[in-house]
């Protein structure tokens, strides 16, 4: 005998707070043979030494990950001078953002963030229980840090700093940056978010022992000089683990203890963290691929402006094409030329930047319809 459905009716109620979050949405995945440059992947297959490094541990997934992340941790205090227990690792960094508001922030708090930005934030911030107060971006599509000081209020508890941003590929220098971390209270977590700070070029505190290693970005200094400041880095996109899920965290004691209270235990494998560390014995190879990376970055974007489209220079790995009301008929173009983007309808389009041949299926597809044609059109219906 089977039971009856239960109606819907009799489900228990869902947690109210949920109604406003939107469900996370996944870059869209592209059918086979088409370029997926909607989500900032790495365009590289693993390297040998990472999968072999994965694959020695294959045998032992019967047992639980080790929770500290003892090797990876180390690694990393190692490479940045910082004492482990600041150092915290997570699936990603999407998990190390919830962790740090969940530390810091609660029902009836604030956390701010600039807008657009990275996706995961809203909800992220509203799961928590936090209301997200969204700064709009500058007519550049860069932060507008004297906005989002003003916008800080008693309720403020974290304020995020996407940089390079997420999807504009702005960044916000380290002199402005510092500028903005020595004007926000000391009672409020500045959060500088530097998933893609390898792509970024620009220079840092010409006066640090970082200035040399471009993956202490600003945020690494700046964590050094106050004591609100805290970084995400991630091994998803330069380092092309974003399928493993492994990210860190450099905070400060009191904020890193509490990532950890409110952590999911077990979150981190071991084949990720074996991958990372693989990937930081590896930087010559990972440095040779980012700089393939950001050539393809300056040319798509070169070959979006000679088709007329509007495109924003990028410290990133993609592209942000503000294209307004034209976003959907760009999303067509490119998906007609068997291209899938990333598209914010109304807004614009992102377009990861990827292989060469990537970038030459985006060309091929601009120019099999050109913009302005379509603009014409528009101009005389
Ligand atoms: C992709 C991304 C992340 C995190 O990715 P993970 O895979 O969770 O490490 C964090 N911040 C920004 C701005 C991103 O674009």
């Amino acid at each position: 005998m089977t039971l009856p459905v239960t109606p819907a009716t009799a489900t228990p109620p869902t947690n109210p707070r949920l109604d406003a979050v939107p469900a996370y949405k996944q870059g869209r995945s592209a059918p086979a043979g088409a370029s997926k440059l909607s989500s900032n992947e790495s365009p590289h297959p693993p390297l040998p030494s990472v999968v072999s490094a994965i694959s020695d541990r294959l045998g032992s997934i019967h047992r639980y990950p080790q929770m500290a992340a003892p090797e990876i941790i180390g690694r990393l205090a190692e490479r940045y001078g910082v004492d482990p227990d600041l150092v915290t690792v997570g699936a990603g960094s999407v998990e190390l953002a919830s962790q740090l508001i969940h530390a810091v922030a609660g029902e009836g708090d604030e956390v701010m963030f600039a807008w657009r930005s990275f996706e995961a934030y809203p909800s992220l911030v509203r799961i928590a229980g936090a209301t997200p107060v969204m700064v709009p971006l500058d007519e550049e599509h860069r932060h507008d840090l004297d906005g989002m000081l003003a916008a800080i209020t008693e309720r403020t508890r974290l304020v995020f700093v996407c940089n390079p941003n997420n999807p504009t590929g702005t960044v916000v220098g380290a002199a402005e940056l510092e500028r903005f971390v020595a004007a926000v209270p000391r009672d409020v977590l500045v959060v500088i978010d530097e998933a893609y700070v390898h792509f970024d070029g620009s220079p840092y505190f010409a006066d640090a022992p970082a200035a040399t290693d471009p993956e202490r970005g600003a945020g690494l200094e700046l964590f050094r000089r106050y004591p609100h400041v805290a970084v995400l880095h991630t091994f998803s996109k330069a380092y092309g683990l974003a399928g493993l899920r492994i990210g860190y965290a450099i905070a400060p004691a009191a904020i890193a203890d509490a990532q950890r209270k409110v952590a999911v235990p077990f979150g981190v494998t071991d084949l990720a963290q074996a991958a990372a560390v693989a990937s930081l014995d590896a930087q010559e190879e990972l440095a040779a691929r980012i700089a393939e990376v950001t050539a393809q970055r300056d040319r798509l974007r070169d070959v979006l402006l000679e088709s007329g489209w509007p495109a924003v220079p990028s410290q990133a790995n993609f592209v942000w094409v503000p294209a307004g009301e034209r976003a959907a008929e760009l999303d067509r173009i490119l998906h007609a030329g068997g291209v899938v983007a990333r598209t914010f309808p109304g807004e614009g389009v992102r377009i990861s930047a990827g292989s060469a041949e990537d970038t030459h299926r985006v060309a091929a597809a601009l120019a099999a319809v050109h913009p302005t044609a379509a603009v014409r059109e528009e101009a005389t219906a």
